[in-house]
């Protein structure tokens, strides 16, 4: 891999145009945050029609996610300093509601996917201490079922996602002892497949997606004895196709935000050495706008800023000249975890 073929710079003016071109629409927004004010169906190139259940998923919540995608792509890339930090933490703030939970904008309601976002936020920000940890904390705990389960917010539907989040938020904030974590932890375990892989559920399919929630909360919480490391590893590894982009299950499409969950599960469980990381990486490199900037899912679709983050968090994870380096469970750059654990953990070292 040579340094010099990922267009950085042109990424970077991406994400900031996106915030220039939308700036005449409404001016009383940071400027940055503009991008993510926005309803969905106005955003650049989200065709939720043809993505997988997953990313459409995930993409539903662009908003509060939009601004931690943006954010730590700034980060990897050596200019968070190009954002205003202070109106972000601001509005960051402002989407805070009395029961300590986050919503993905000011005015709606909160979620625990949106929580997890803010908090990524202001951690990335160093700015965690404006937090009330207690408050935030209490909000995730309360959405602990008695199976161990988390449901994402008061209307209760339940995914090992929101166990990943609830988990990693729990953990940022040093207050996993506010819920029972060998129930969350059994919960987990109860989703796993013959197959090696994670569902959603107990007894749903095994995709990249939720192996990424799944082996991420085991991680965080020490876990990793339950996970057959060799029969998972050899279901990831073969998400990689002939053009050496990664998919999320049999018989789909490569596409660049599959980097990141195939790969982070992948180096979690020290199998990464069974792809092929060249060939990823290309796959990845030719996703990109050369001229105007941004990451595509595929060679030659539209860009946008959840698949630039993606391609970018992936190269990372590549360990691609130039970028910092991610952690891949906490999706947050390693700098940023060891700052949170200083003194607490052993400082992570995914890379050797
Ligand atoms: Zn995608």
């Amino acid at each position: 891999m040579e340094a010099g073929e990922l267009e950085a710079e042109k990424h970077v003016r991406f994400i900031l145009a996106v915030e220039k071109v939308l700036s005449s629409l409404e001016r009383s927004r940071p400027l940055f945050l503009r991008l993510l004010l926005l309803p969905l169906s106005n955003q650049p190139s989200v065709d939720s029609q043809r993505k997988d259940d997953f990313e459409a998923l995930a993409m539903e919540h662009l908003r509060m996610n939009g601004a931690y995608w943006g954010l730590t792509t700034l980060y990897l890339l050596h200019r968070l300093d190009a954002v205003d930090l202070d109106e972000v933490v601001s509005w960051v703030l402002e989407c805070q509601h009395e029961s300590g939970g986050f919503a993905g904008n000011i005015g709606h309601d909160p979620h625990i996917l949106y929580t997890l976002s803010a908090v990524q936020v202001l951690a990335l920000l160093d700015k965690l201490d404006v937090l009330d940890a207690d408050k935030v904390s209490n909000y995730v705990a309360r959405l602990q079922n008695e199976d161990g389960s988390f449901s994402g917010d008061e209307w209760g539907e339940i995914d090992t996602r929101f166990s990943y989040c609830a988990i990693c938020c729990l953990s940022i904030l040093h207050h996993l002892d506010k819920i029972n974590v060998e129930k969350a932890v059994n919960y987990i375990v109860s989703c796993k497949n013959l197959d090696g892989g994670f569902g959603c559920t107990p007894g749903a399919e095994s995709h990249a997606g939720q192996i990424f929630c799944c082996i991420g909360a085991l991680a965080i919480t020490g876990s990793l004895n339950h996970v057959d490391k060799d029969l998972l590893g050899w279901w990831l590894c073969e998400r990689q196709v002939k053009s050496g982009g990664l998919n999320g299950r049999p018989e789909k499409l490569p596409d660049v935000c599959y980097s990141w969950w195939v790969l982070s599960s992948l180096i979690i469980i020290d199998r990464v050495h069974w792809i092929d990381k060249n060939k990823l990486a290309r796959f990845i490199l030719d996703c990109q706008d050369k001229e105007n900037g941004g990451i595509s899912d595929r060679p030659d679709d539209a860009v946008d800023v959840f698949h630039t983050y993606f391609g970018v968090a992936g190269l990372s994870l590549l360990e691609y000249p130039g970028i910092k380096a991610i952690d891949p469970a906490y999706a947050l750059p390693v700098d940023t975890v060891n700052k949170i654990f200083f003194g607490r953990l052993i400082v992570r070292t995914w890379r050797s």
